[in-house]
């Protein structure tokens, strides 16, 4: 019998946020670097330190334009966050992230819930197939409201929103919230405390949870025996539950809290690691012959450019690896060029810093310096096994940024 053996791309999460402009992508971003230690020093929207925003093209305009991936790592994972623009004229950028991701974070306003831009932006996650959890940002601001949010999401998107949060204190007095699967109270300050849901909020909670009980047996019947057997699905089963129907896309796990309180985006990132996929639950690449590759290591290499920056560090070609190893030196095929191009440096980018590493495998996000002519969407691919991932005319000019 074979041992089972570690796989460590189950660790691997390659997300993106898709949000209305304005709903607080860049700072639950930021939130999310600076909690899981990628940054060092927070930064502010409002004073144009945020690392993920790098060019200052964006700075001055406030808005995120140019996709970049940044990695992070959260409990035992690594998390690389690929950047999909919110800004409605760049449109064909969300397209071609929203290729290379396996899940996404869809981040709503607690005051304006689902905006037009959030709605154009979830129809094309929903074309590619994206699996996602929502985020109900902002509930600290007044007027917000994370049912009438949830409502707008029933009514708009059409999913069915598997609400597994409930906020503590409203508005200004917004100061935590009760995760319904653990039934634990997680109230934000220096750090997350971590309690039994306090008595006068034990009724809600109650009611909040039987009414995700429901709403989970409902859409996934092999949770339907254990919660008709028992008074209370266990939260490990629910856990469980959640994380299949995200995956199918059939239910939507929601999330509140505020990106202005420190610790407020920390069980997001946990969700991220709990119920989005990694590489290896999604399906297998298809080429454009319809041949498939598995995300294997050893199998021949497979890796679609997704962006290419001029930056300090030299020209960037950002890489999706769906199959085999990429080493320092290697020789791939361009597709596009119909040239062989040597592989000079790989670089893990986090944040405001590169790491440069020697290899990286399938399922993994990475920059590459040394392809000359790699333009968005061309296909690095080895030579022996040549493969195309999306048809020779989805290629697009570079686009440079100084
Ligand atoms: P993006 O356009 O989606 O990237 O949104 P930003 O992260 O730039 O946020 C838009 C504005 O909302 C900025 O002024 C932020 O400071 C503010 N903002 C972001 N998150 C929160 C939050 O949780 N609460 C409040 N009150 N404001 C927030």
């Amino acid at each position: 019998m074979r041992a089972q053996v570690f796989n460590p791309l189950t660790t691997v999460r390659n997300i993106g946020i898709l949000a209305h402009v304005d709903a607080g992508k860049t700072t639950v971003t930021e939130r999310m670097l600076y909690l899981s230690g990628a940054t060092y020093k927070r930064g502010e929207v409002h004073d144009g330190t945020t690392v993920t925003d790098f060019d200052s093209q964006e700075r001055d305009r406030g808005i995120t334009i140019f996709a970049a991936a940044v990695s992070c790592d959260w409990d035992g994972h690594r998390i690389n966050l690929i950047d999909t623009p919110g800004h409605v004229d760049f449109s064909d950028e969300v397209e071609r992230s929203l290729r290379v991701l396996d899940g996404a974070i869809a981040v709503f306003d607690g005051v304006a819930g689902v905006e037009p831009q959030s709605e154009s932006v979830w129809r094309r996650a929903d074309r590619y197939g994206v699996p996602r959890v929502a985020f109900v940002n902002k509930l600290d601001r007044a007027g917000a409201d994370l049912d009438a949010a949830v409502e707008s999401i029933r009514r708009r998107l059409h999913p069915a929103p598997l609400v597994v949060q409930m906020p503590i204190g409203r508005e200004d007095e917004f100061s935590g919230v009760v995760d319904l699967v653990g039934m634990r109270a997680l109230v934000w300050g220096d750090r997350l405390v971590d309690g039994p849901v306090p008595d006068d909020l034990l009724g809600e909670a109650r009611r909040r949870r039987r009414t995700l009980e429901e709403a989970v047996a409902e859409l996934h019947p092999g949770a339907l025996e254990e919660f008709c057997a028992e008074p209370s699905i266990s939260a490990a089963t629910l856990a469980a539950a959640l994380r299949d129907l995200t995956r199918t896309g059939e239910g939507l796990v929601v999330l509140c809290g505020s990106a202005y309180r420190d610790r407020g985006v920390e069980p997001l990132l946990d969700a991220v690691v709990r119920y989005l996929p990694s590489p290896l639950d999604v399906p297998a690449v298809r080429g454009q012959e319809g041949e498939v590759r598995a995300a294997d290591p050893e199998a021949p290499l497979a890796a679609l450019v997704f962006k290419v920056s001029s930056t300090a560090t030299g020209r960037l070609t950002y890489v999706r690896i769906y199959a085999g190893t990429m080493r320092k030196g290697d020789t791939v095929l361009d597709t596009g060029t119909g040239r062989n191009e040597r592989i000079g440096r790989i670089l893990r980018v986090q944040a405001d810093r590169h790491t440069e590493v020697d290899r990286a495998v399938a399922g993994d996000i990475v920059a590459v310096v040394g392809p000359k002519g790699a333009r968005t969407g061309t296909t690095l691919c080895a030579p022996q096994a040549p493969l195309l991932l999306e048809p020779p005319n989805a290629t697009e000019p570079v686009v440079s940024v100084a």
